[in-house]
């Protein structure tokens, strides 16, 4: 990625300088219709044109724009030869006036990547579909501009385009479709709000569109209407539930509304699922783009239904925090991500049909939060980003799920009334602007009546987790004479915090389930905090310091509590206990306080009890990344065979046609591994077992082919005859996850070739082989890849484009040798290895895993 970089400097110094008054842009599509003759992307014409003023006159800058050719420059009326002005990322001007015009006439690059604008082809009926992801610096691939967040503007696209298209943008087209002939058609879009470069939008291609239209009254007594549109590939449509859709979707608008008292400011609002897209969705004002696995092509959990809504809810709170009021640079992300984290999951528990959706929040949400910030390189809520490749690898657990974790425990600290004042005078101070930490901690400071200095200095200004453990002492009859809460903090961040929490004592009645008996609600500061109100309690059976999940910590137990939960987890009552507590255990294993063998115990036992989907599904993972990674490896078979044991067990024990029947049919496939298993899903694809209840659709299909081909059971003509039942872009994928999963030597180097030493696979065709290439039971097949992976990744990250090197530097580490002797590989490499910071970070997280991996099998097997 050599010299497309822009640093925080530079970005201040353009901001300093210009004043961005409108932006039209002009590309014509046409080409992407047509093949290209000789398989290249291909390219397409863009013309820019820029107005903005400068505030001293002859200063000179640049514009961004990652093009192939440039054809003409022109600024103020004035030609600038292309060969002398553009090197390949940026073009010069100088001399600017007061008030400027910047005209760019280029050819822009197709994508295969996901960045800039991406163009797919459709096996199944032979069409194109486009569509531009920009987020944070790739809009400069498709048009010329300043690409910094700070420099909103609005902006007209005009876009050419075959006349049978669906071409969307943020904002709706003005009038009809003006036909140029050849069965092409020009489409005009209004010009939209001041917005941020990153944020604007085309998605163009023969889509499958429904529409819809939300309406509500507005305080001032006016009404308020917005055209709903969702849309996907044709050849998906027979898949696509456009009503779910729309129902959350309009009960999330009621509930912003509700909430924000600020009325949607962009119009319509479009949500089109896209295929090979490289993240879960992104919230381009009026044309949100969502990743097409959204749109599901079998039965899938409920869990998957309301990581959906989740999604949609997300980013509806985007068009408010994040687009309507916009962070400056890159080191204030979590301003927008960690809000519309937040405001995601609470627009879900209150106003979708997934009441429980806090539960999802605290067991999975936050595991990604736990894990990040116990790495090396985690950061402060509010970072450091000094450039571009660091905002790019600021997409991470901190920016996301603590950010909202701790805006959840400032909820819990000053209130919601305060907190959601602190957003409406917010939106209306700074709408369509852009600001700092600072602008939101003045709000919540008019609004909270407190200092948020103190608080935004423990949560948001330093990093780490505390750990947060109970104290119980009791008195000769038993009876509770103190309940204290000790916090601790790790030597590399010894920050305490002020943590609000609920405090919450359990004990199995005589029927044996387990209740809450006492409840208090403190704060908790110090090193030691007394909970007063709990003295004179019956005995507990089981303590939890963050009950109800109000603050960021990882929970710890004592011994009485950990005997409790070891031999009857699954007897309390409350979900959210039970996922706070399971959460927590999950952390003593990755921290080697548990053993591997002991949780995976736990999970035989009680996993099949367990009534939330979602924390079920997360059970299934972590027991299985606790198999394969922190389990002594003598013991690794003996622990599979009882995995899959229980899993079968339960999959014939399951309600028919549930989702937890899947969810165990799922895991099954993934833990299989006796003779006996592999016939059983052999029997379940051709038809000659049957579990009932439980339809074998083409999704859950290509799951068990997979299990069987990584076992050396499914060879290449089963794999060509799953696709021949199953030729769509979805098949496909599966098929090179398939064949990258056979376990031999030959297959293992056509994979690493495919990805490493060629370029020519797309984004969504990288994922697959990398993820078939990594199989748990092909360690010794794999070995060779770990010296061969060091020599590599240095090439791979000068040469690719970022998200492809960071799929191949993250995908193919070598997580699965874990040995003190790959450890040596990794530290050899830190320690000679180019100064180049997010290379290094991916790096050094990689190998934390692997580190934490190996005391953890330490746990698993204590030595000596
Ligand atoms: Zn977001």
């Amino acid at each position: 990625m050599p010299g497309q970089n822009l640093t925080i400097d530079e970005a201040r110094e353009r901001a300093r300088l210009l004043d961005v008054e409108a932006y039209d842009v002009a590309l014509d599509l046409r080409s992407a219709a047509r093949p290209e003759p000789d398989g290249s992307t291909g390219t397409f014409r863009s013309v820019t044109t820029i107005r903005f003023r400068c505030s001293q006159p002859g200063a000179s800058t640049h514009a961004d724009l990652l093009a192939p050719a440039v054809h003409a420059v022109t600024l103020n009326g004035r030609a600038l030869d292309p060969a002398e002005v553009f090197d390949g990322s940026r073009i010069a001007i100088d001399g600017l006036a007061e008030s400027n015009e910047l005209v760019v006439d280029a050819s822009c690059a197709y994508s295969r990547t996901g960045e800039g604008l991406h163009r797919f082809h459709d096996p199944v009926d032979d069409e194109t579909y486009l569509y531009t992801q920009y987020e944070p610096a790739d809009a400069r691939r498709v048009f010329a501009n300043f690409e910094q967040p700070d420099l909103k503007a609005p902006f007209t696209f005009t876009v050419t385009a075959p006349s049978h298209w669906t071409v969307l943008s943020n904002e709706a087209a003005t009038g009809e479709p003006e036909d140029v002939g050849e069965d092409a058609a020009v489409r005009r879009f209004a010009p939209t709000k001041p917005i941020s470069t990153y944020l604007t939008a085309i998605v163009a291609g023969p889509y499958h569109y429904v529409r819809d239209s939300y309406a509500r009254a507005l305080p001032d007594g006016s009404r308020l209407e917005i055209p709903l549109g969702a849309l996907c590939r044709a050849s998906l449509a027979e898949h696509f539930d456009a009503d779910d859709i729309f129902t959350v979707t309009k009960q999330g608008l009621d509930f912003f509304h509700d909430n924000f008292d600020y009325p949607y400011p962009f119009g319509k609002y479009d949500q089109a699922f896209v295929p090979e897209y490289n993240i879960g969705a992104m919230e381009n004002p009026g044309c949100v783009t969502f990743r097409e696995e959204f749109v599901f092509r079998g039965k899938v959990t409920d869990a998957s239904y309301e990581g959906r809504a989740g999604v949609v809810l997300h980013e509806m709170a985007h068009m408010w925090f994040g687009d309507l009021v916009t962070m400056r640079w890159w080191d204030d992300l979590w301003l927008k991500e960690s809000f519309a984290d937040f405001m995601g999951a609470l627009a879900t528990v209150e106003s979708t049909r997934f009441k429980d959706a806090w539960i999802t929040f605290a067991n999975r949400r936050k595991a990604w939060a736990y894990r990040q910030d116990q790495l090396p390189t985690t950061h402060p809520i509010t970072a450091d980003i000094r450039d571009l490749e660091d905002a790019k690898l600021n997409f991470d657990g901190i920016t996301y799920a603590k950010g909202a974790s701790v805006l959840k425990q400032l909820v819990a600290y000053v209130g919601r009334d305060a907190f959601l004042e602190g957003a409406r005078r917010y939106f209306k101070r700074h709408a369509y602007g852009n600001t700092t930490l600072q602008d939101l901690l003045s709000v919540l400071e008019e609004t909270s009546g407190r200092d948020m200095s103190t608080w935004s200095r423990a949560w948001l200004q330093t990093a780490g987790a505390n750990a947060l453990t109970p104290q119980v002492l009791l008195d000769s009859s038993g009876r509770v004479t103190e309940v204290a809460v000790l916090q601790e903090a790790t030597a590399s961040h010894p920050e305490l915090r002020p943590h609000r929490v609920a405090v919450g004592l359990y004990r199995r009645g005589t029927d044996g389930s387990i209740t809450r008996t006492g409840r208090a609600e403190t704060d908790v500061a110090r090193p030691r905090t007394v909970v007063a109100d709990l003295a004179g309690a019956e005995r507990p059976d089981l303590v939890l310091v963050n009950d109800e999940d109000l603050t960021y910590c990882k929970m710890r137990f004592d011994e009485a509590s950990l005997e409790t939960l070891r031999s009857h987890l699954g007897d309390i009552a409350d979900p959210m206990a039970r996922a706070l507590c399971w959460s927590a255990l999950w952390n003593l294993t990755r921290d080697a306080l548990v053993p591997a063998r002991d949780y995976i115990g736990m999970v035989l036992r009680f996993a099949g009890r367990e009534s939330d989907i979602g924390v079920l599904q997360t059970l299934h993972q972590q027991a299985q990344t606790a198999l394969n990674h922190y389990a002594d490896p003598d013991w690794r078979v003996e622990g599979g065979r009882q995995l899959a044991a229980g899993a079968v067990h339960e999959l014939r024990m399951s309600e028919p046609g549930s989702g937890h029947q899947l969810a165990w049919a799922r895991f099954f496939a993934a833990v299989a591994g006796s003779e006996s298993d592999l016939r059983l899903l052999n029997g379940l694809l051709d038809g000659s077992a049957k579990i009932d209840g439980l339809e074998v659709d083409q999704e859950l299909r290509w799951t068990f082919r997979e299990a069987l081909a990584s076992r050396g059971v499914a060879d290449e003509a089963a794999i060509e005859a799953e696709l021949a039942r199953d030729d769509t872009a979805s098949g496909r994928r599966h098929q090179a996850r398939c064949l990258a999963a056979r376990p031999s030597a030959e297959v293992k180097a056509q994979a690493w070739r495919s990805v490493v030493e060629s370029d020519e696979l797309p984004n969504a065709l990288v994922e697959a082989v990398i993820s078939g290439f990594n199989q748990p039971g092909q360690r010794e097949l794999l070995a060779p890849y770990a010296r061969e992976y060091f020599a590599v990744i240095e090439r791979i990250w000068s040469t690719r484009t970022i998200e492809i090197a960071m799929r191949v530097v993250s995908g193919l580490f070598p997580s699965l040798q874990i040995s003190p002797s790959t450890l040596e590989l990794a530290d050899a490499w830190l320690a000679q290895a180019p100064p180049v910071p997010s290379l290094r970070r991916l790096v050094l997280e990689a190998r934390d895993d692997l580190a934490r991996a190996l005391r953890a099998q330490q746990c698993d097997h204590p030595v000596g």
